[in-house]
């Protein structure tokens, strides 16, 4: 008879923005998930992804970045999630870059894994920008400020080291039965997808005369008999102003929007897609506690 020797559990992955949470998540999973862009705070929302293999099943918990206290809702909230995933997990992945310098973010996050008791492997990410020999005093560095129960560098955009990192994972986890069923990569519903993936190719075509006061609400989704999905999205911004940078002249800018976001929107759902979008102006909408549940930031306890 053979036993049920099978791991499964939960990975959080926390750093500061940028470091690449979202990208080693999409890297590991291989379907672009979690949305990616070079600005800091692109991940709003925790996203859960399921890498299922023969050893076993490891739920991730992808997070805002840990930030600075802003003082608006948004951050308080994006706060506040990334602290909760810590308690959730069977194990951290702790992301850095290859740099010595351990900034403020850095201190307070290696103050929360201390206290989170929890296993923490240390992943020194973008290891494909630096030479070798320049990961060494960045682990001397780290290490300095925590004993960690792991060190693993990895690229996450070239993917290198990453099967390294799951079988480091995998000895963190108890044995136990999945969680999810093997085709489950997210719990996120397309439709959240779609409004993320409208955000990014916004924050990506926009300069940056409209920051990150910019949300997108997907009102509405279905797929027609033919085939053919509607999808009806707003572009919710801060200012007037900001509504006619959005829209571009003669409708240029939205347009070109609109069309990087079908062509990854119809990848995503593996049929043809009709997109219309519109702009709106909500004044302060990062500082109204009811609009920002409408857009699905929503608390998790
Ligand atoms: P997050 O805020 O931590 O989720 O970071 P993202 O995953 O959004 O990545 C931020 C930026 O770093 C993006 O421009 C990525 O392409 C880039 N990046 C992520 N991982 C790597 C890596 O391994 N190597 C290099 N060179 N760039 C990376
Ligand atoms: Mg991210």
């Amino acid at each position: 008879m053979e036993e049920n020797t099978k791991k499964s559990g939960f990975a959080a992955i926390v750093g500061r923005p940028n470091v690449g949470k979202s990208t080693l998540m999409n890297q590991i999973i291989g379907q672009k998930i979690a949305i990616t862009s070079s600005r800091p705070q692109t991940t709003r929302k925790r996203i859960l992804t399921v890498y299922t293999d023969e050893v076993g099943q490891i739920v991730f918990l992808d997070t805002p970045g840990l930030i600075q206290e802003t003082g608006n809702k948004l951050g308080d909230y994006m706060r506040k999630v990334s602290i909760g995933t810590l308690k959730d997990a069977d194990v951290i992945l702790y992301l850095i870059e290859p740099s010595t310098y351990i900034g403020e973010g850095d201190k307070e996050m290696i103050g929360l894994l201390q206290k989170a008791g929890r296993p923490v492997i240390l992943v020194v990410n973008k290891c494909d920008k630096v030479a070798y020999e320049r990961m060494l005093p960045v682990i001397d560095a780290f290490r300095k400020q925590m004993d960690f129960d792991e060190i693993v560098p990895v690229s996450a955009l070239k993917g290198t080291n990453c099967a390294d990192l799951l079988a480091t994972i995998f000895k963190y986890l108890p044995e136990g039965p999945e969680f999810y069923d093997e085709e489950t990569v997210t719990d996120e519903p397309i439709r959240d997808i779609t409004a993320e993936i409208i955000r990014e190719k916004a924050l990506m075509l926009l300069n940056e005369e409209v920051p990150h006061g910019i949300a997108v609400v997907v009102e509405k989704m279905e797929t027609r008999e033919d085939g053919l999905t509607e999808v009806y999205a707003s572009i919710i911004c801060e200012k007037d102003s900001h509504k006619g940078i959005i829209i571009g002249k003669g409708g240029a800018m939205l347009k070109k929007i609109g069309s990087a976001s079908r062509y990854e929107i119809e990848r995503l759902i593996e049929g043809r897609v009709y997109l219309k979008l519109f702009v709106k102006v909500r004044q302060n909408w990062r500082d109204n506690a009811r609009l920002l549940k409408e857009l699905n930031y929503r608390e998790e306890s």
